[in-house]
């Protein structure tokens, strides 16, 4: 397995005639950026991991100095997954000329959690675009478990700056207790991880039809403070109309100042 930190490295190493898989993240990996590489293995001939921990993507008071870095275990997880390269630019390699954030994202960022978190979309998509541009894979792959990212980045890529890259989806890797995974799990205290499913548990309650929105948000309410939790057309991530076939339920809740974000999407019966 190949770890590359230098950008011209990495430009270079694109072998043609090979299709290249990326799996963009921010390291602290887990079960769900696994599936998200097996993903990228079926799907291509050279599997390319980023660890990057995007400075852009997180607000003041936000945590980017706490965010979870955990590079050794993070390469054995990859080097047995098979990965053939492993990307982990510093941020003055990524950012030569400074942060200053070009906003892009327009409505579509401003809602759900770029209500709360403003700044986090235009930094994911600045992060995403320098990172196609310097791996150029063929196939992107990238979690449901952040489906309006997943939903902004399919905007950008197919609005023009990539418009060969194909985007994957990777379904979301839950433990079994129901919690999406998620890096900021480790945030959670004994307590407050017994109480983190309830989270899952209630999206699947208004899923079957067993709460109604306001019953499963005064349930919400119960155990977390709630951010949001929607019912939207999962194409447009705008209100359901007589054309939507397929629905989005999604949520997010503040546990104590932990932020956990699920979702479920489905066909419209
Ligand atoms: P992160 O390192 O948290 O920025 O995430 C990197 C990628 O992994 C993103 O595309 C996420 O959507 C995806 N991801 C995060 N959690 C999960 C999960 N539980 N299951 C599947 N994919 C996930």
């Amino acid at each position: 397995m190949k770890i590359i930190n230098d950008i011209d490295t990495m430009k270079k190493w694109r072998n043609k005639g090979k299709k290249i898989a990326f799996v963009p993240t921010m390291g602290g990996l887990h079960q769900g950026h696994l599936l998200l590489v097996e993903l990228a293995k079926e799907n291509a001939d050279r599997v390319v991991v980023s660890i990057f921990v995007n400075p852009t993507q997180f607000g003041e008071g936000e945590d980017f100095t706490d965010y979870p870095r955990t590079v050794e275990a993070d390469l054995a997880l990859l080097q047995v997954q098979g990965v053939d390269c492993v990307f982990m630019p510093s941020v003055e390699a990524i950012y030569p000329n400074g942060m200053a954030l070009d906003v892009k994202v327009g409505e579509i960022g401003g809602i759900l959690c770029g209500k709360t978190r403003p700044h986090f979309f235009n930094g994911v998509v600045q992060v995403v675009e320098r990172l196609l541009e310097i791996v150029r894979p063929d196939v992107a792959v990238f979690g449901q478990k952040d489906y309006q990212q997943l939903h902004i980045i399919r905007q950008f890529t197919l609005a023009g700056s990539d418009p060969e890259i194909e985007i994957i989806a990777g379904k979301i890797m839950r433990e079994k207790d129901g919690l999406a995974m998620s890096t900021r799990n480790q945030y959670l205290s004994v307590d407050e991880r017994n109480i983190a499913p309830q989270l899952y548990k209630t999206l699947h309650q208004l899923h079957q039809g067993e709460l109604d929105r306001k019953s499963a948000s005064r349930q919400l309410q119960h155990y977390f403070k709630l951010d949001y939790l929607e019912m939207l057309d999962a194409n447009t991530l705008k209100q359901i109309t007589d054309n939507t076939s397929k629905i989005a339920i999604l949520c997010a809740v503040f546990l104590g100042s932990t932020r956990l974000i699920d979702n479920i999407i489905f066909k419209r019966g």
